[in-house]
């Protein structure tokens, strides 16, 4: 096998080479923003890239039409390391979450590996996980066996502070109907069963709850609906919530004690209550930490120093499902100032402007060094390995739901 030095200078000159397609991928995905489910083109472009860098593509994976998995093999055997690719934008922001730069360096970062896989054994992948803002497409595809026999999973997302070691919350999201009777609301209110009071009554029942519960956990819930007329007993109501907790083994607890107060709520009003999910649950995310720590290095010798306390305000997010299955790395790299978050307006602009191509540039080279190590340098992967299964194994494993 060639020494590693030679490998990585190889890398680094693919890179140079591939700036531009990097820079023109990010910037169309950006300016042609498409919503979870609908990224037809934005997949279609990362698709013929990585065809014209010699990948066999396969698209629709998962019975989802805008996922793909591209691959390009080395020579026989070997280990196969995936960066994930996401591309989806928001109603009425566009890429308000940076998603344009995250499907542009996975593609980019992995055509860079592509292009020395045939001096190593073992296999590049660039995943296309469609819908994260919605369904979480990681999650749909994880239980569909598209993460199985991956040895490493990577990606990057952008953020205002750059860090390696990412933390999430486990989630799931639930609808609650309540089914009463109708009735004259002044003359005859005793004839009927209020369906909203039921509703009301559960979300008086959530304060109580989260005392006994830790203090991390969120279900936080709105009313979809909640009757017509005043002057009639409403016979249906309907509310959302969803449920969040630090792993998925407390989130399983925090469900039954959910669906516990709904079935008391329905008792003491004389309603029915009817439960469904809304969708995959989210298992948390568990960062491995020796590719994190070969991310942290590479981001290092590009002159970019992480933040390594523990996060404070986290969400959920559909690469911990992959991390559940595989050595997996979330890392986030700044492409904007603090008071310009996620989901906002200012985000949107950083991600399709100067600080989003930096931001870009350097993800490219952090995913696909770190990837290179992984495939190429002796004893990456056989630690990681024994890192997961001691992460996995302490929580036990938090198998992907359905809905
Ligand atoms: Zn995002």
């Amino acid at each position: 096998m060639p020494a590693l030095t030679d490998l990585r200078a190889r890398v680094e000159r693919a890179m140079d080479r591939l700036e531009q397609a990097a820079e023109a991928l990010s910037r169309a995905i950006h300016a042609d923003s498409e919503l979870s489910g609908q990224e037809v083109r934005s997949a279609r472009r990362l698709v013929r890239f990585l065809e014209a860098e010699g990948f066999s593509v396969r698209t629709g994976v998962a019975r989802l039409p805008t996922a793909f998995v591209a691959r390009k093999r080395g020579r026989r055997g070997g280990p196969r390391v995936a960066l994930l690719a996401e591309y989806d934008a928001l109603p009425g922001l566009g890429h308000a979450c940076g998603h344009n730069l995250i499907g542009a360096a996975a593609a980019v970062a992995g055509a860079a590996v592509g292009r020395v896989i045939d001096r190593l054994a073992g296999e590049i992948l660039v995943i296309g996980t469609p819908a994260e803002e919605t369904i979480g497409g990681k999650a749909v595809m994880a239980t569909r066996g598209v993460f199985d026999g991956l040895d490493a999973a990577l990606m990057f997302h952008p953020s205002t502070e750059d860090r390696v070691h990412t933390t999430s919350l486990a989630c799931h999201s639930l609808e609650v109907v309540f089914h009463g009777r109708a009735a004259h609301a002044v003359a005859a209110p005793e004839q009927g069963i209020n369906a909203l009071d039921a509703l009301i009554r559960l979300f008086l029942a959530l304060e109580h709850l989260k005392h006994r519960l830790p203090p991390e956990v969120r279900m936080p819930g709105v009313v979809i609906e909640g009757g017509r007329r005043a002057n009639i007993v409403p016979d249906r109501a309907v509310g959302r919530f969803t449920l969040r907790a630090r792993d998925s083994q407390t989130l399983r607890r925090v469900e039954r004690e959910f669906r516990r107060a709904a079935g008391q709520a329905a008792r003491a009003t004389g309603a029915r209550a009817s439960l469904r999910s809304l969708d995959y649950p989210y298992a948390e995310m568990i960062s491995n930490p020796t590719l994190a720590g070969l991310f942290k290095s590479e981001l290092a010798r590009l002159g970019r120093t992480t933040v390594d306390t523990p996060r404070t305000r986290m969400g959920s997010l559909d690469m911990g499902n992959v991390s559940q299955i595989v050595p997996s790395i979330h890392p986030y790299i700044a492409i904007a100032p603090v008071r310009s978050p996620l989901h906002s307006r200012a985000f949107a602009r950083a991600a399709g402007g100067p600080r989003g191509r930096v931001g870009l540039g350097i993800a490219i080279r952090a995913l696909a060094l770190t990837a290179l190590q992984a495939l190429a340098a002796g004893g990456v992967l056989e630690q990681a390995r024994r890192e997961w299964r001691k992460g996995v194994a302490g929580r036990r494993r938090a198998k992907p739901g359905r809905p």
